[in-house]
């Protein structure tokens, strides 16, 4: 295949000792957005005009927050940004207020609809982002490409089979071997699949219990065994790697 430039960062990924390696080509996918929005894109009037009127979502505020490495950079951006909302909402925002009861001589119900149509388009800008759309886009294609390798190369099919995935991925995965993989393919992927998120959950079912049973006084000196983490582990394969999960 010569799509190394995706195939290289999957068999990386799935030789890496890690809990989900789509976790991990998310996180860098997402390092690597996020550098580009905090770099020298940040003055290219196309990249602007896009940032203008998406912003951030409010996890993706909050990352580039962290990243100091650009300040001025960042105060560029949501100036800017904040001029475009500005012009986009407040006008429409003063004229949502109703009439005062009786005054009004339209159907009493308008005023609700303005009120809600307004919320969702509010709601729509904050959601909108870049970073998630680019980050989405690359982390659609890894699956695509651990489908085309999963049916034609045998190595990284014995990967696979021998890794986890967080349920977020689990899904990602089912969708694209709807899309892409025949049936017989399908047959053994799903049946790897479903493999290893069987001994996920009766793993982190186990560690988790004991994790509890750790607060019973009569286990207070039993060894943690792999349970100190356990909680960790649990809401990253719930809810995948976010990087939010620090166990320090
Ligand atoms: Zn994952
Ligand atoms: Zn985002």
């Amino acid at each position: 295949m010569k799509e190394t430039i995706y195939t290289i960062p999957v068999n990386d990924a799935y030789d890496s000792d890690c809990e989900c390696p789509l976790c991990l080509l998310r996180k860098k996918a997402e390092d690597n957005e996020i550098e580009y929005y905090l770099g020298p894109s940040l003055m290219e009037p196309d990249t602007r005009i896009i940032t203008n009127k998406t912003g951030f979502c409010p996890d993706h505020m909050a990352k580039l927050n962290k990243k100091v490495t650009n300040r001025l950079g960042l105060a560029l951006v949501i100036h800017t940004h904040l001029l475009d909302y500005d012009k986009d909402i407040t006008d429409d925002l003063t004229d949502a207020a109703p009439a005062k009861a009786g005054l009004i001589k339209g159907r009493s119900n308008d005023y609700k609809n303005t009120l809600r149509s307004l919320a969702d388009r509010i709601d729509a800008r904050t959601a909108t982002c870049p970073v998630c759309e680019k980050m989405n886009k690359t982390i659609d294609r890894y699956n695509e490409v651990i489908m085309h390798m999963f049916s034609h190369d045998d190595a990284f099919k014995q990967k696979f089979i021998k890794a986890g995935h967080c349920l977020p991925h689990t899904a990602s995965l089912l969708r694209t071997a709807a899309a892409k993989l025949s049936q017989n393919d399908a047959a053994d992927f799903v049946n790897a699949l479903s493999e290893s998120n069987k001994a996920q959950f009766s793993e982190l079912e186990k560690d988790v219990e004991w994790f509890t049973l750790k607060f019973d006084y009569r286990n207070k000196d039993k060894p943690w065994g792999n349970s100190k983490n356990a909680i960790q582990r649990a809401m990253r394969f719930l809810s995948t790697d976010t990087g939010e999960f620090n166990e320090g």
